[in-house]
């Protein structure tokens, strides 16, 4: 049931008390703490087991508040935030003196964002000030999508659970560091490098910045417990077979263009046409085919253009080499 205005009170309250607060936003939700009170941010790092050099997104109200939490505001950055926020855009810029260090992992930048989600937006107001947050999930593992996902995998270790429904975007928000004068991608997610380009009237690069600790770009994460193998999508069906053979309890994310093809496999999800409903979906099917038992997924990529990009990102770091525990 979505969040009423009580909910809303009693989450603010959380948070000028130092607690944490699972915050629906249009991407993911988000394990949400007081920015300012270091404390209450540390206990993010711990319940997610996050390294603690891997900064957080600053999450603000509107974008007239941008300038309480940065050092200065570029042009461009000025530009994107008219034009995307509230929405899936995160701008990395200068850090200001009201966000600690332990927020942004101690890099003299910071991200901010401002969330196109109506239970997020009154959660900021009603707090007033802005809240560190990353996704709701332990680190490494698939973000969650709706209310239950958190409370599945943080249990009691949020105090308090906002539900807002299933996010509509579904994928992380873009990441764009505009601290030089050259606007680049970090991570790619739910706006696209066509949008931002038409939005900027040139070309932005793709790449993580050298140097720049982004939790999105190590080597496995996003990911659910089955290993996950992706494949050309003409040999989706004929892998499946054989690691089913093989005696794998294989889950299949099928290409839309093999949807009606006979799968041999123990779970199959099929890939919904348009590139926002696969982004909605993806790490709602990921949660379903590990629920489902299996043990090994596999899947192909989008083609790369609009959100295909952030799919496509998803699905690489999904299928990253796990740590060796
Ligand atoms: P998550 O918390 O898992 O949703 O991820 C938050 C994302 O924001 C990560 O990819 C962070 O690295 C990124 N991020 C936060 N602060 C910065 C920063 N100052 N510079 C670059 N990336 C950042
Ligand atoms: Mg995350």
């Amino acid at each position: 049931m979505t969040a009423g205005t009580g909910d809303i009170e009693k989450a603010a309250g959380v948070l000028r008390a130092g607690g944490l607060v699972a915050m629906p936003t249009e991407t993911v939700y988000g394990l949400a703490a007081n920015v300012e009170d270091t404390a209450a941010v540390a206990r993010v790092f711990q319940v997610k087991g996050r390294p603690p050099s891997h900064p957080l997104i600053v999450h603000v109200a509107g974008a007239e508040r941008l300038g309480d939490w940065v050092a200065d505001v570029p042009d461009t950055a000025r530009l994107l935030a008219e034009r995307f926020w509230p929405g899936p855009l995160t701008l990395v810029l200068r850090r200001g003196p009201r966000v600690p260090l332990a927020a942004t992992g101690g890099l003299e930048t910071v991200a901010v964002r401002v969330p196109d989600h109506p239970v997020a937006l009154a959660l900021l107001s009603a707090f007033g000030g802005a809240v560190a947050a990353p996704s709701a999930n332990r680190f490494g593992s698939v973000s969650p999508t709706a209310a239950d996902h958190v409370r599945a995998e943080l249990g009691d270790a949020v105090d308090f659970v906002l539900d807002g429904g299933p996010c509509q975007v579904g994928v992380e928000s873009t990441i764009v560091g505009v601290t030089s004068g050259t606007p680049t991608i970090l991570r790619p997610g739910g706006v696209t490098r066509e949008e931002l380009e038409a939005a900027l009237g040139r070309p932005v690069a793709v790449g993580s910045a050298s140097g720049v600790r982004v939790p999105g770009q190590h080597p496995s994460h996003y990911a659910p417990r089955a290993r996950v193998v992706l494949v050309e999508p003409g040999d989706v069906l004929a892998e499946a077979r054989s690691a089913q053979e093989q005696g794998h309890r294989v889950g299949v994310i099928l290409p839309p263009a093999l949807a009606d093809a006979p799968v041999k496999a123990h779970a199959v999800v099929t890939v919904p046409p348009s590139t926002a409903a696969y982004a909605r979906g993806l790490y709602g099917f990921l949660r379903e085919l590990d629920q489902s038992g299996c043990d090994l997924v596999i899947a192909s990529l989008p083609a790369e253009e609009g959100l295909g990009l952030a799919i496509a990102n998803r699905l690489r770091r999904a299928a990253g080499p796990r740590p060796t525990a």
